[in-house]
């Protein structure tokens, strides 16, 4: 096996030295292909995910085939713009300096289960925009959305830059014995630190999607019917394995039985009088999962909720209160439909709360009181907020998602997957101009104190516009002044011969 994975590599950076990936033209085609194979088998993907997941059809097509669909999109849109080299400006003048966006070479990039298609195929959008060739490894926890896309990307993608390589935890140790120039990993955090290991032997970059206990606080200021409706969304979403699901509810010990009852209400009118019944509920994704919940029944009351059948992968919509802040429940990520109340005086404790514990890959506020919003977000440290609703800020492509901390480093969707799979090259073109070779001679030997002065007493000019947008601005005016000068000429002229 290991030797087939050193020939798989071998074959992508021979795609890549080869040079195609570079052609902004031979990128466009791949991503209309990546985006194409995605409409043309949108009904393979929504069928693997049922088998995987058994995701309802809306949640499959919202989140998982249309996001990669609008993403391709998004990137093919901009390409152009975002592969320019671009210009900045110079501290020397008549220096040239510049910024070009090389690809890394052949990266790897693994997904995990729980959105198998978004997971796998938004970070392989990023690196084919950026250049390089990839070497994608779906979850083996997900078989049928892994084989799926085993079979269908040699259909569309150059076979040669684009492989998809199937397997477990021993093929992928396998794996990442080989040499990569980029790791992008999405999963836990115990394996994150094995990926970042495997890394460190040829300090290979590496950007770690992980996980985590995303809190989520509730004051009295809100709209208690909207808000419940907008948590429980965010939390039944792919029945609660969602890395940015909101883990555990923070709320004053009056506002909890207000939940509670309208929790109940939302869930009868959203999955009927049995969920395990409703067509809008996921499945979790093993049994040995369907346990780890249920072992966190034990850790609170259940006052909604608390069934499961191992046989069915099924948990229930279940809230749990009095639990203990050193309970199982509270210190593992949940990553199912199980939902904690935990109460704090105010948001000033929920503060104290959320920072105790590890930075939590998404924070959801739920207030009307701007200083409270304000204060949630200048004190806490986490990857992403939503305020007033859930899951929603990982949705923008136009704003950066990823963790912090034990949640995660590095970032990506939209422009910041390009700029994730891109290394950003400085290239100062330095010029010959004798006048200020003249100025800048002081660095050469012999050196002496005068020199030294010299150099040292260069000011930074700072970020305001600098001389050459004087001169754009002067030379501006001047066209104007032209342009007046000319009409007034014209007219005093047209004028004088009337007259
Ligand atoms: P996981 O870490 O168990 O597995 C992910 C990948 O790692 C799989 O492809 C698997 O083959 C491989 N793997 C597992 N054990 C390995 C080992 N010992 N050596 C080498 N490779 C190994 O993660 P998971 O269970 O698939 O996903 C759940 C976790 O992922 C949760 O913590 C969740 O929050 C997180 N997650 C994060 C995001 C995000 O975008 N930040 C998205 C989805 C999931």
């Amino acid at each position: 096996m290991a030797g087939s994975y050193k020939d798989v590599v071998k074959r992508a950076r021979s795609a890549y030295n080869g040079g195609r990936t570079l052609s902004v033209e031979h990128r466009r085609r791949q991503l209309q292909q990546l985006r194409q194979m995605c409409l043309d088998h949108k009904d393979t993907f929504l069928d693997a995910l049922k088998i995987d997941l058994r995701k309802p059809q809306l949640e499959a097509m919202m989140l998982e085939v249309n996001a990669v669909i609008m993403d391709i999109t998004y990137t093919l849109n901009r390409l152009d713009k975002w592969v320019k080299t671009e210009m900045v400006s110079s501290a020397i003048p008549f220096d040239r300096s510049y910024i070009y966006n090389d690809p890394y070479g052949v990266v790897l990039v693994m997904g995990a289960w729980n959105y198998p298609l978004q997971l796998a195929l938004l970070p392989v959008t990023g690196a084919l925009a950026a250049g390089n060739a990839v070497i994608l490894k779906p979850s083996e926890v997900s078989p049928a959305t892994a084989s799926a896309l085993a079979k269908l990307i040699p259909l569309y993608l150059d076979k040669e830059c684009v492989q998809v390589v199937c397997g477990g935890v021993e093929e992928t140790t396998q794996l990442l014995q080989e040499r990569f120039d980029y790791i992008f990993y999405t999963g836990s955090a115990t394996v994150g630190k094995i990926i970042r290991e495997a890394a460190n032997k040829f300090l290979t970059p590496t950007t770690l999607e992980l996980g985590g206990k995303s809190p989520c606080y509730i004051d009295n200021s809100v709209d208690l019917n909207l808000a419940v409706r907008r948590v429980l969304w965010g939390k039944m979403q792919n029945l609660g394995q969602t890395c940015i699901a909101p883990d555990y509810l923070l709320c004053s010990k009056a506002l909890q039985d207000p939940i509670i009852k309208k929790v109940k209400e939302v869930l009868r009118e959203w999955y009927g009088h049995d969920p395990k019944d409703s067509p809008h509920l996921a499945r979790i994704v093993a049994e040995r999962h369907v346990e780890r919940l249920a072992s966190y029944l034990e850790c609170g009351k259940v006052v909604v909720g608390g069934r499961f059948d191992l046989s069915d992968r099924w948990v229930e919509p279940t809230l749990l209160v009095d639990v203990p802040e050193n309970s199982k429940v509270m210190t593992e990520e949940i990553f199912g439909p199980i939902l904690p109340i935990i109460n704090v005086e105010t948001h000033v404790d929920a503060i104290k709360f959320i920072n105790k514990r590890e930075k939590p890959l998404a924070l959801y506020v739920f207030s009307k009181k701007e200083a409270v919003k304000e204060l949630f977000l200048r004190q806490v440290r986490c990857g992403g907020v939503t305020i007033n609703d859930t899951l929603f800020h990982a949705a923008s492509s136009t704003m950066p998602f990823g963790g912090v901390g034990n949640s995660g480093m590095g970032a990506y969707h939209g422009k910041y997957s390009f700029d994730t799979f891109t290394h950003k090259k400085s290239c100062l073109n330095r010029s010959y101009n004798p006048l200020i070779e003249k100025v800048t001679r002081a660095r050469f030997p012999p050196y002496t104190e005068k020199n030294m002065k010299a150099l040292i007493s260069q000011k930074d000019p700072g970020d305001g516009p600098g001389v050459l947008h004087h001169l754009k601005v002067f030379t501006k005016y001047l066209f104007s002044m032209s342009i007046g000068a000319l009409l007034l000429f014209l007219y005093i002229r047209y004028t004088y011969v009337k007259v």
